[in-house]
């Protein structure tokens, strides 16, 4: 009975899971799923729901007239109802969906209760074709993928001409100063800064934004955050506005593949997986699969088993090692196709885990980051209160022996690459998504701010037929930039990307503007000192100044080249009014252009942004304490 209720529940569960993942945004964040969930989910519920049942049998030694099979089937429906409705997690709250499970439960035993001949016997005649079910379930969910990847990479137009491949290393979480190259006490890469040394390093490289989905967002389309929108409130994905760089690849005759180990922000239910024919993201790992059903992921992160019993790690966290073995085991089955390969990898990202042989290389003490007995994936319940900073300090240490261990992965994959012959013919990028925060600012993890430690990030360009080596450009770029280089250097012709070549004329500013512009939008349900959770925050660079202006209206202005930790904030002082306003004004220009591309015309920004409200592309306009509407802010969703 138990094998019978854990295969028919995990159906249902994995059907909800494939229904959601076809409404955008609907799953997010950590219950994002593919369609090995239809396999995985029936046998995970058939092995747990037949201990549970194994359970209540030993009962009957002890009390052998109680029928246990009533109150088994009421704990197991209530808790298959109480799961089900919990899965997509903002619809119900908890208390809901427990009320829901007691209900269904009750009426179901009861249904049980005066039919147990019939439902047993309907049990055991079913059970077989349920079995069955799961095992073809899971041949098709395979097979189907490997055919459509074959088949799409059958339909690809012929490539013209000797294109080069590409490839695109973000090493999420990586702030630009832990980098040796880039001035860090330690030496943390050597092998990213050998690759330096045979390409072009961006002293001052710049995300788009704090966090990861925005950032990705914008280096995959060229896009800012306030025109793709992914990452607003209530827009957990990428839309389909915009073109991304892999379809324009995929469109010119190249292999796209990404493999990435942030399933929380880069897994296809955040749809930056358009235009790749193979995506890499869950069921890497056992631990992975094991949270991809509900029950898995409450254990994991809701009552943090594992993290009790001992196992700190984000859950069949993918390190660098088998996400780039993962690259080349394709790389070997394309047949030498040009390629344009996405690669995001997760080992610097908190809780900061080090593996054996890189624990303890810096701070002496191979347990010191191990020692915790919960899952700090941001850290973020510590940002309300900093952490004492002999706790700062192993975090740093941690982090810097996790950079350190990446760093001569990409060594080792830079080797495999020479092998087969693909080096020299391969775009290397390296770069990362967003930097993180140590204290600077009363703040650690990211995506709260936009100072600099959270959006300074490494860009090394290595393609030694087109690309000067051991050149350090130094005037501020963004990553906005990297699509329109990539398509430069492959000598692909398109109008989708208008963001200068940082190749071809590096020191050019996008769309005519002579600022970086990097945004965060407001975030609900994050710590309230954090910024963000106040309402949007844009940061404009120049090759002096870094000013960050809020919704509400304040700005902050630092001389970062004479202040680069950025303690002095000048916006105060009526000396700097005058660079404040001018920053205000490329602001506004910025966010006119975007409403005049979207409607074709010069628009008043109010009128604009609730057209697109009436439309149902923005949510209310929020009201100011004054009872105005907040237009300024572009809080709007
Ligand atoms: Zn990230």
């Amino acid at each position: 009975m138990g094998l019978w209720l854990g295969l028919a529940y995990g159906f249902v569960e994995a059907l909800e899971a494939c229904v959601l993942g076809l409404i955008p945004g609907a799953l997010a964040w950590r219950n994002g799923n593919s369609p090995d969930i239809l396999w995985v989910a029936p046998l995970f519920y058939a092995v747990v729901f037949l201990v549970v049942a194994a359970a209540f049998g030993g009962l009957t030694f002890p009390f052998p007239r109680i029928k246990w099979d009533v109150p088994l089937v009421f704990v197991l429906i209530c808790t298959g109802a109480y799961l089900a409705a919990s899965l997509q997690g903002q619809v119900f709250a908890p208390w809901a969906c427990g009320l829901l499970g007691l209900g269904l439960g009750w009426q179901l035993t009861r249904q049980y209760g005066q039919r147990r001949e019939t439902c047993s016997r309907l049990m055991s005649r079913t059970l077989p074709h349920l079995a069955a079910g799961v095992l073809l379930l899971g041949l098709l969910t395979i097979g189907a993928a490997r055919l459509q990847e074959a088949l799409a990479l059958q339909g690809l137009p012929a490539p013209t001409g000797d294109r080069p491949n590409v490839l695109l290393l973000v090493i999420d979480t990586l702030r630009a100063d832990h980098l040796s190259g880039y001035g860090y006490h330690r030496a943390t890469t050597p092998c990213l800064d050998r690759m330096a040394r045979h390409g072009l390093l961006f002293e001052q490289a710049y995300a788009n934004s704090s966090w990861t989905l925005p950032s990705h967002a914008s280096l995959l389309t060229e896009r800012f955050v306030h025109e793709h929108r992914a990452g607003y409130a209530g827009r957990p994905f990428l839309s389909r506005d915009h073109p991304t760089l892999a379809e324009i690849l995929q469109g010119h005759g190249y292999a796209t593949a990404g493999f990435v180990a942030n399933c929380f922000w880069c897994g296809r239910q955040t749809r930056l997986d358009r235009g790749f024919i193979r995506y890499e993201d869950f069921y890497g790992s056992l631990g992975d699969a094991l949270t991809r059903p509900v029950l898995g992921r409450k254990q994991a992160y809701d009552l943090q088993v594992p993290a009790r019993l001992g196992w700190v790690d984000i859950p069949g966290r993918k390190r660098a090692e088998q996400v780039n073995q993962d690259l080349l085991d394709w790389l070997d089955k394309i047949q030498g196709r040009p390629f344009f390969a996405f690669v995001n990898y997760l080992d610097v990202h908190g809780p900061y885990l080090p593996p054996p042989g890189y624990a303890g290389l810096y701070s002496g003490d191979p347990r010191a980051a191990y020692r915790t007995r919960k899952l700090e994936i941001g850290a973020a319940a510590e940002a309300e209160h900093l952490p004492p900073a002999d706790r700062l300090q192993a975090w740093v240490d941690a982090y810097d022996e996790s950079l350190a261990y990446v760093d001569r992965q990409i060594g080792v994959l830079r080797d495999r690459l020479q092998e087969r012959g693909l080096l020299d013919k391969t775009i290397i990028i390296v770069t990362s998504d967003h930097g993180e925060g140590f204290g600077e600012h009363d703040m650690v993890y990211h995506g709260n701010s936009l100072y600099r430690e959270q959006i300074h990030v490494p860009l090394i360009i290595r393609y030694p037929e087109k690309v000067p080596g051991g050149v350090c450009e130094r005037r501020p770029v963004g990553l906005d930039r990297v699509p329109a280089t990539v398509v430069d250097l492959v000598g692909v012709r398109t109008n989708v990307f208008s963001h200068p070549s940082l190749v071809r004329d590096p020191k050019a500013a996008a769309d005519g503007l002579d600022v970086v512009l990097s945004e965060v939008s407001y975030r609900p349900h994050v710590p309230r000192s954090w910024p963000t959770s106040r309402g949007w925050v844009r940061s404009l660079i120049n090759e002096r100044w870094h000013c960050l202006l809020l919704e509400d209206d304040t700005a902050e202005l630092y001389d970062h080249r004479a202040d680069p930790h950025e303690l002095h904030n000048l916006a105060t002082s009526p000396k700097y009014a005058e660079i404040v306003a001018d920053f205000r004004g490329q602001l506004d220009r910025i966010l006119r252009q975007d409403l005049a591309a979207r409607f074709g015309r010069a628009v008043p920004l109010l009128w604009g942004e609730l057209s697109l409200f009436v439309q149902g592309k923005r949510h209310l306009p929020r009201m100011s304490p004054d009872g105005a509407l907040a237009y300024r802010g572009w809080a709007f969703d």
